[in-house]
């Protein structure tokens, strides 16, 4: 039945959960991803032919092959790649000019918000929709006023926000719209590349996302315009020996990172294949168990599988989230909470007007809630088979784990 690696079970059915002294689930640890490793005689070859060249970065043969690799692959017309996602949305928001505040999601990884305050602009906190966890256009809406000058949503979990809405929101209102689009890469909504929305979007490739570069991350622009401003401020602002232009930095991937990338993007569409298989079994498993819930997605959305959450309704499931992530722990499987805490709660943005936990009420929630799940190509269907049994197993004897894991803490 396994379709990958993992088969170190202890499991016997109906054996105690690991917190009430039975034996773990797995021997070693089962993690949450794990990241996609290029083939050796091809990337062997990339590197001879970078060391042949003494050309290890600036604008080279394999960055230039990896930039027009991923603009054939994603469908879009222009994509520049930068050393990581973080210095991408900083670079993003810097070439449009923006001054004021940015309306963002606090659910999210720290990035984004960072980017925006590294920018010398006010982040301002929008509530999301409590089904697909993204940006809640209404509530953005009431939020913008005179000093609002873009939105930063994100696409959390690979999930599209309401692109629609937003683009309403932002030609009604003229705001610019910088999409975080780290966790998107392969995501099409309605047969179109969603990493293209926006004025701009930005990927990561960090080496914990579906497709990655070890680190590294790109920018996609549709107008040329932007794009030569993003090659010019990755760059320094260097225009020629004779002339800097804007206020630059070193965003710049290398020939290395750029060889990891050729190697790993042969082996994604692979990767998505067994993720969604793994998905499949896991929705197949879980979603009858009472007070567990599922993100909700549109049809018309092709997915990547880059991430697999649980919400945890404390009341209906007997146990909160917390208590279900250290039993699972305890089984070997390492869960995570993503995103917990909120970007709001910071101590660098929680005096916001807009960090107000009651003026994010879902947002709140669903940090509270969120589980993400073991998914990558090294996990077979018998490994998320097991898993999901501990899920089941622990819920039956609810109360017993509740016990025993409050007595340990
Ligand atoms: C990973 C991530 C980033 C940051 O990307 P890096 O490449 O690690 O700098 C930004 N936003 C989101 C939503 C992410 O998950």
């Amino acid at each position: 039945m396994a379709i990958g690696g993992n088969s170190n079970s202890n499991v016997t059915r109906s054996a105690a959960p690991a917190v009430l002294g039975g034996r773990a689930a797995f021997s070693e640890p089962v993690y949450i991803t794990r990241p996609l490793i290029p083939e050796e005689a091809e990337f062997q070859a990339r590197l001879r032919a970078i060391f042949a060249s003494h050309w290890l970065t600036n604008d080279g043969p394999m960055v230039r092959a990896l930039e027009a690799a991923l603009q054939t692959q994603l469908g879009v017309a222009h994509c520049k790649v930068l050393c990581n996602g973080t210095t991408a949305l900083q670079v993003a928001l810097r070439a449009l000019d923006l001054e004021g505040e940015v309306i963002t999601t606090p659910f999210t990884f720290p990035a984004t918000v960072h980017a925006i305050e590294w920018n010398g602009l006010t982040p301002v906190f929008c509530d999301v929709d409590p089904e697909t966890y993204n940006l809640d256009v209404a509530h953005a809406a009431a939020l913008a006023g005179a000093a609002t000058c873009a939105l930063v949503p994100v696409h959390v979990f690979g999930n599209p926000c309401d692109g629609a809405g937003i683009a309403a929101l932002a030609a009604r209102r003229g705001l610019k719209v910088v999409y975080d689009a780290a966790h998107v890469y392969g995501v099409e909504q309605d047969g179109e590349a969603v990493c293209q929305w926006g004025d701009l979007s930005v990927l990561s490739f960090h080496a914990t996302k579906l497709f990655h570069t070890c680190e590294g991350g790109a920018i996609i622009a549709a107008e040329p315009g932007l794009v030569e401003r993003i090659a010019l401020l990755r760059n320094f602002g260097i225009v020629s020996h004779a002339e800097v232009r804007g206020v630059g930095l070193n965003g710049k991937l290398s020939e290395l990172h750029a060889a990891v990338g050729l190697g790993v993007l042969a082996a994604v569409d692979g990767e998505i294949r067994a993720r969604a298989q793994l998905v499949g079994r896991y929705r197949e498993l879980l979603e009858d168990v009472p007070g567990l819930r599922m993100q909700k997605w549109s049809p018309a959305t092709k997915r990547n599988h880059a991430y697999f959450t649980l919400e945890v309704d404390e009341r209906e499931f007997g146990m909160s989230r917390d208590v279900l992530h250290d039993a699972l722990r305890a089984e070997n499987i390492f869960v995570r909470r993503y995103f917990h805490p909120l970007c709001s709660e910071n101590e660098s943005y929680r005096n916001l007007a807009s960090a107000r936990p009651q003026n994010l009420p879902n947002a709140t929630r669903l940090a509270r809630r969120i589980l993400c799940l073991p998914l990558h190509g090294g996990i077979g269907l018998a490994d998320v088979e097991r898993i999901a049994e501990r899920v089941t197993l622990l819920q039956s004897r609810a109360p017993e784990v509740r016990r025993a894991i409050e007595t340990s803490a």
